[in-house]
């Protein structure tokens, strides 16, 4: 079983259009269990799979971002948004994005639909901090950071911090202990191939 870790902005994972996964087996299980603690240790209400590098639809949420709250987890496979009304803005971060904060209008009301771990088709009707919250690891599935959903006066604020990120990156893949854009994405279309459609 392969261990898994959140990558960091600039990270292709971070860019990467998942797709729907085909199977729930024994591995998929386990990673969505150390997605749950990867969020936890990092302090998090959510967490997407491109976050952990993995090319599939599916993310966990614990609104309370409390382990001993077990009764709140949720996990989202194959998502889909299927209605959106209202809308709030609100401060958001992101684990991809560390100490980085800003403001983000979304829908104040979704009704979303998903399959849980055990194949389940289930519908929620969300508002407020799960509303959002289900909004922003959505997002992560088709590539698009909450930056992109700034108002553009307000990037220029942030800009600077994700560029510090990148520098970051780039240094690790300059010293050997992370490998090159082009190997992380065929990594990433080696997974995806394994198991979608
Ligand atoms: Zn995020």
């Amino acid at each position: 079983m392969s261990e898994l870790s959140i990558v960091n902005h600039p990270h292709p994972a971070l860019r990467w259009k998942s797709r729907d996964v085909t199977r729930i087996d024994a591995q998929l299980k386990s990673w969505v269990e150390q997605m749950f603690e990867l969020m936890y240790a990092a302090r998090g209400i959510g967490l997407a799979a491109n976050q952990v590098a993995l090319p599939y639809r599916l993310f966990v949420i614990n609104p309370s971002g409390d382990p001993e709250e077990r009764e709140l987890e949720q996990v989202f496979i194959n998502p889909q948004i299927l209605k959106r009304n209202g809308s709030e803005t609100g401060e958001e971060g992101c684990l991809s994005l560390p100490e980085i904060y800003g403001p983000v209008t979304r829908a104040e009301r979704i009704v979303v639909e998903a399959f849980d771990l055990s194949g389940q088709g289930f519908e929620m009707d969300l508002s407020g901090m799960p509303a959002r919250v289900v909004q922003h690891e959505y997002d992560h599935l088709d590539g698009v950071m909450f930056p992109d959903r700034m108002d553009a006066a307000d990037v220029p604020e942030i800009q600077p911090l994700m560029d510090d990120l990148a520098t970051q990156l780039r240094q690790h893949q300059q010293d050997g202990s992370v490998p090159s854009d082009a190997e992380l994405k065929a990594k990433l279309q080696r997974l995806q191939d394994e198991r979608t459609g």
